[in-house]
């Protein structure tokens, strides 16, 4: 069975593996580059990688509509679950921890960088998803500094890493390349960067450096873009 990832723009992707529709991060509505709405996403399940609102924005409401279960951080779970997301819909995890999903085991992994909640209240702490699917290894690092662990996040084989290469909140480009050696990916995409003009970077270019100073392939989409693994 094979697995599809699309890329909603920013941090927002849709992963369809084993018959389910995994939607990470959902930022739609107010995103300036998502091509679609929170109102016309599938989702079985819901992945959010920390508080901040251009992670978080959507995913009450499709969660709602859609009745998926969302893997999130303990305090962020809590959160939705005060805005009306059903408990038992919710799977609260912290870094380090992994839990078997019917579409393949998820791994909340370390993130360096900050999750408040929109509202102001505290969101834990932020992470990636490590995925092991049925046919592929994929990480999400989510909003993240450069950090050494990588290697061990790497260290298992991964088709595809997908990297913030935006600078400002996340790491930059320059960081990227020595994220991408320690992870080792067959394939590498960027994501969190023309958003909006603080973040924006020349994708182009930086695929050119990940073919001259890596091994992995780097996949640059359009927002609506897919990835087949
Ligand atoms: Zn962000």
């Amino acid at each position: 069975m094979s697995t599809t990832i699309t890329w909603f723009g920013h941090n927002c992707w849709s992963i369809d593996t084993a018959g389910k529709t995994i939607l990470l991060d959902p930022f739609l509505d107010e995103s300036p580059t998502a091509p679609v709405k929170a109102a016309d996403v599938k989702a079985d399940f819901i992945l959010v990688s920390h508080g901040h609102f251009d992670h978080v924005a959507d995913a009450v409401a499709v969660a709602k509509r859609t009745g998926a279960t969302v893997l999130t951080n303990f305090e962020v779970g809590q959160w939705l679950g005060k805005k009306g997301v059903e408990a038992g819909k919710i799977v609260g995890m912290n870094p380090g921890g992994g839990t078997q999903q019917p579409f393949g085991h998820v791994k909340f992994t370390i993130a360096h960088h900050s999750s408040s909640m929109p509202d102001g209240s505290y969101g834990g702490v932020p992470g990636g998803f490590l995925l092991t699917l049925s046919d592929a290894k994929v990480y999400f690092a989510c909003d993240t500094g450069l950090f050494l662990d990588m290697k061990l996040i790497g260290s298992g084989g991964l088709d595809l890493a997908v990297l913030p290469i935006g600078d400002l909140f996340t790491m930059g480009p320059e960081d990227s390349i020595d994220a991408i050696k320690f992870l080792d990916p067959k394939r590498v995409a960027p994501c969190h960067y023309n958003t909006w003009p603080p973040i924006a970077q020349d994708a182009a270019a930086w695929a050119e450096r990940v073919r001259s100073h890596t091994a992995a392939e780097p996949v640059v989409l359009e927002p609506g873009g897919k990835i087949s693994l």
